[in-house]
């Protein structure tokens, strides 16, 4: 670490605490982003191979144009009229099924999933919430409890009921039914507990279980379960949301209408944006009883901000690079696992990738000492990734990632699993 590393992490520790990490073995200090580059302090260039939130690419200059512009003219709340909040929702519910009527805006994916859950709990009367082992969606009370990845430390909240995250698809195994059999058992238990279903919530591409979003349909079966106790189904398109698969959204995989979906990270790529849009019926429960205002949700300048990520989406062609960049990608890393035996699966769908390490392909047991020796390797040969859990290697660029930058991931790559001790 360099002296000014060191003096960093100091000051962080000191004024921040204890509860903040960071990542890698050598903390990155970045100073600069451009496109699908970042810059360290001493001016070594890095890959981002790992950023979903700057969908459109780093300090994208229509976003910047648009923040600068709008923050110069106004910035104020959805209490009095302005166009921004409209041209937003109109153009965001123009990308989704006609069926999700209405959209409210927040700051973050945590709060739209707090909204979300509570219109839930408001249009069933229920307080049922199932979510999946590992999954993550927010830091609030009610997102943290519906979020059993931070178990045992944040215990789940009550009526949260954790379900096994789908299986990997592999020949033989039907996901959709393996998946839905355990939705049951979760609604099975809360009929014996007394506890009316509210809602099921899942990351539509399931990212901190581990990344699964095949076979197509998958989760037909469980959304179906739940409905038919009287619960709604919430997508959580915080991470697969706005381009990232090579779709739109990440329900589309399913062929699944969700009833709420929450949307954050990428909306407003890097300025704090979140939103819930919501079948119309559901919000018509909620609002008999409560009002929903938040200081900065669908402010001028956000609303600005997200419209124009919208429309970069749409102008530069993400989604379609997205899908064609992220097949060259997956086709480079399962030829790089010819070679490279810890390479025991590749799963996701567009540029959202994960990278499941193992001791023996054949076995199929995880290697978290591998996983943490290909991250920080990467990083120390310029690329930045991350982890999806302690054995899958998360893989998401920026959507405007081209060939030739994929290029130097798959040979940064090979060059790092080339040099994993032999065992
Ligand atoms: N849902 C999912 C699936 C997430 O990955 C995250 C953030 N990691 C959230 C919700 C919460 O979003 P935020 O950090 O903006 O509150």
């Amino acid at each position: 670490m360099t002296r000014s590393t060191e003096t960093l992490v100091a000051r962080r520790a000191r004024l921040l605490g204890p509860t903040y990490r960071l990542f890698y073995d050598r903390p990155v200090h970045l100073v600069r982003g451009e496109g699908v580059w970042l810059w360290d302090e001493e001016g070594t260039r890095y890959l981002d191979m790992y950023n979903n939130v700057p969908c459109v690419g780093h300090c994208h200059p229509r976003v910047v144009a648009a923040l600068t512009q709008a923050a110069s003219t106004l910035n104020t709340h959805t209490r009095y009229l302005h166009e921004a909040v409209l041209d937003l929702a109109e153009t965001l519910l123009a990308t989704m099924p006609g069926e999700l009527g209405h959209v409210l805006f927040t700051s973050s994916g945590s709060e739209a999933n707090d909204l979300a859950l509570r219109v839930a709990m408001a249009a069933t009367g229920g307080t049922g919430i199932i979510a999946t082992r590992s999954a993550y969606h927010g830091n609030s009370q009610l997102t943290a409890g519906a979020s059993p990845v931070l178990a045992p430390g944040v215990p789940p909240g009550p009526g949260v009921y954790a379900v096994p995250p789908p299986p990997a698809a592999r020949d033989g195994i039907d996901v959709g039914e393996v998946f839905a059999a355990g939705v049951r058992a979760a609604l099975g238990q809360m009929a014996q507990d007394g506890v009316k279903p509210a809602a099921i919530i899942v990351d539509d591409i399931f990212s901190s279980d581990g990344v699964f979003i095949a076979p197509r349909g998958f989760l037909g079966p469980a959304v179906e379960a739940v409905r038919a106790a009287g619960g709604v189904y919430i997508g959580d398109e915080v991470q697969p949301g706005h381009g990232r698969t090579g779709v739109m959204w990440g329900f589309q995989q399913h062929g699944v209408v969700p009833d709420l979906v929450t949307m954050g990270k990428p909306m407003g790529a890097g300025h704090p944006v979140g939103a819930m849009a919501a079948r119309p019926a559901l919000l018509e429960a909620f609002g008999r009883t409560s009002n929903y205002f938040a200081t900065f949700g669908g402010n001028t300048v956000s609303s600005a901000v997200a419209k124009v990520v919208l429309d970069v989406i749409a102008d530069e062609q993400l989604l379609a690079n997205a899908e064609a960049q992220g097949a060259y990608l997956r086709a480079g890393i399962e030829t790089l696992a010819q070679r490279h035996e810890p390479i025991g699966d590749v799963r996701g769908a567009g540029l959202f990738l994960g990278v499941a390490i193992v001791k023996d392909r054949r076995a199929r047991e995880p290697d978290p000492a591998a996983t943490a020796a290909i991250i920080n390797g990467l990083r120390e040969r310029g690329v930045l990734v991350g982890g999806a859990t302690a054995n899958v290697i998360k893989v998401r660029p920026p959507l405007p990632v081209r060939q030739d930058d994929l290029d130097i991931f798959l040979e940064t790559f090979d060059a790092t699993l080339s040099a994993l001790p032999h065992r």
